[in-house]
């Protein structure tokens, strides 16, 4: 028989896909924000947002120790660690080195305005107490769709907080939301989401689609004449993008479940290649090998 998982969670509890491997941690419950309105990942009751006792983060740790499994990477959860202090957050990452000495690389998922009152010299304290990368959902460089699905953040704040985690050594992993601008605003939504990009050359860039598994509702009564591209319209608002982005040295994926064209590359070394890829499924859906609708893991 198999001993306990030594990690009890608040269900859901979501994870960036590369962090598959990773032991997810629990920080805070929930997202401090929770207002994005595309966004259902805590909505349930249970999940109301918390920050987690210390203490009750360093008995998961010391249970993680005595169970001996292989930890290597720490995924710090819920949606929202890092709107913890830097006290907090160093405390933390000291804990979960001293427990776990082993572990290479702790990541958490950021919001813009989580760095806002942290200087540079605070993010790179806690680069230097482990914290590798952080996965910043910028969801759009547009102002007007920032706005309407309730982001909280604008193309600056956005910018500004890529900006200060890079110079302080933090890897950016970021995401964008293709469709989110709907077909009215897809255009400035690819444009103003390549010049944030151009701006602040993520280390990662990964783009999904805006879905909807519980329902469109709540988005749309903010959005109200918001209509979701079709296929190709995704495409389209992609090859956008693609042609606008001017990135230095970024890895770039749309391998997500919700991608109807997997895309993988390194930009801007292949960004001819991924154009051509867009550019051949628009032309030619039904030849591009896209994901059928039942096989996007919504
Ligand atoms: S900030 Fe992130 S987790 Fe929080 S509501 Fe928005 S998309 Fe969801």
């Amino acid at each position: 028989m198999y001993p306990a998982f030594p990690i009890h969670y608040i269900e859901p509890v979501f994870r960036p896909p590369s962090e598959a491997r990773s032991l997810i941690l629990p920080v805070t419950n929930g997202c401090s924000w929770n207002a994005c309105t595309f966004c259902e990942m805590y909505t349930a009751p249970q999940k109301k947002f918390q920050v987690r006792p210390q203490a009750d983060i360093e008995a998961d740790l010391m249970r993680t120790a005595q169970s001996g499994l292989p930890v290597r990477r720490v995924f710090l959860a819920d949606g929202d660690a890092m709107a913890l202090s830097v006290r907090r957050l160093s405390a933390v990452l000291e804990a979960v080195h001293r427990y776990l000495p082993q572990v290479e690389r702790i990541s958490a998922y950021c919001l813009p305005r989580n760095v806002a009152h942290k200087s540079v010299a605070d993010l790179r304290a806690l680069a230097e107490a482990g914290l590798r990368m952080v996965y910043v959902g910028c969801e759009s460089g547009d102002d007007e769709v920032l706005r309407l699905v309730n982001k909280g953040e604008t193309h600056a704040s956005s910018a500004a907080s890529l900006l200060k985690l890079g110079e302080a050594g933090i890897t950016r992993s970021v995401m964008l939301l293709n469709g989110l601008g709907g077909t009215r605003l897809s255009r400035r939504h690819a444009l103003e989401s390549a010049r944030l990009m151009n701006a602040s050359q993520p280390e990662y860039l990964s783009t999904l689609v805006v879905s909807f598994p519980l329902g469109s509702a709540r988005f749309q009564a903010a959005y109200p004449d918001f209509e979701l591209p079709d296929t190709v319209g995704l495409l389209q608002e992609m090859a956008l993008l693609m042609e606008h982005l001017q990135l230095e040295n970024t890895v770039f994926r749309s391998d997500h479940a919700s991608n109807y064209l997997v895309l993988k590359g390194r930009l801007g070394r292949d960004k001819a290649a991924l154009l051509a890829q867009i550019r051949a499924a628009i032309r030619a859906p039904a030849a591009a090998g896209l994901r059928p609708e039942w096989m996007r893991g919504l």
